[in-house]
């Protein structure tokens, strides 16, 4: 899963930190099954729950998107993007480009940095109808102190799940592809598909924000996982 998600992709003004319902998609979301937040676990004695069942047509669509993603050992994951001073057609198109692998490979983000180019963008959508937001040199201006701990998988990480701790509420400032400053207050969900996305943005993956033994069984998991078609 990966950079999966999917939400307020309106990029909320409204600086409440409260905890916005925090959103999780309920059946929707365990279809998608992308990059990162699963943010309902699935019950671990329930194989089926884990793995579900995909249309033919949407698994074929979702695998052609992986096909695009950097995986884990590519070097570019590892690299800190550099800040975006041209918002040309070039940046819009590669957000639009971002935002349709992302829909494909049923994320709820993905970071520039996961499809190879060095910029600081990335794109999510946290809930399946919203529209997707993306965010350009964003800048993590304020994080609430009170953490938990939910499920990410990361659409760079096959086969990975593994609990992180983050801060709940975050205030974020950034640019849209227009330039235009925006501001975002999240939280819950959106707030850690922000912070999970910002982090690929430093070359920073979930693995270096979790136990030691959870790290040793998510490289247990990755070399087991099948070779991304
Ligand atoms: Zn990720």
């Amino acid at each position: 899963m990966a950079d999966q998600a999917t939400d307020e992709a309106s990029l909320d003004t409204q600086a409440s930190p409260e905890p916005s319902t925090g959103a999780m998609p309920e059946a929707e979301e365990r279809e998608r099954d992308p990059d990162e937040l699963d943010p309902e676990e699935p019950e671990l004695d329930d194989p089926e729950l884990e793995e579900p069942e995909l249309d033919p047509e949407v698994a074929a669509r979702r695998a052609a998107a992986l096909a695009h993603v950097r995986k884990f050992g590519d070097p570019v994951l590892r690299t800190r993007a550099r800040p975006v001073d041209r918002f040309d057609d070039a940046l819009r198109e590669e957000i639009m480009r971002m935002g349709q692998l992302m829909n494909d490979a049923l994320g709820v983000g993905l970071a520039a940095t996961q499809v190879g180019v060095l910029n600081r963008v990335f794109v999510y959508r946290v809930q399946p109808d919203a529209v997707t937001a993306a965010l350009v040199n964003p800048e993590l201006e304020w994080v609430g102190d009170d953490e938990e701990i939910m499920e990410e998988g990361c659409l760079s990480l096959p086969d990975v799940h593994v609990d992180v701790e983050r801060p709940i509420h975050v205030r974020v400032r950034a640019s849209n592809e227009y330039g235009e400053p925006i501001m975002i207050e999240a939280s819950g969900l959106e707030a850690r598909v922000i912070q999970h996305e910002i982090d690929h943005l430093n070359g920073v993956l979930i693995l270096e924000r979790i136990s030691r033994q959870q790290r040793k069984e998510a490289m247990r998991a990755l070399r087991e996982a099948q070779p991304a078609a």
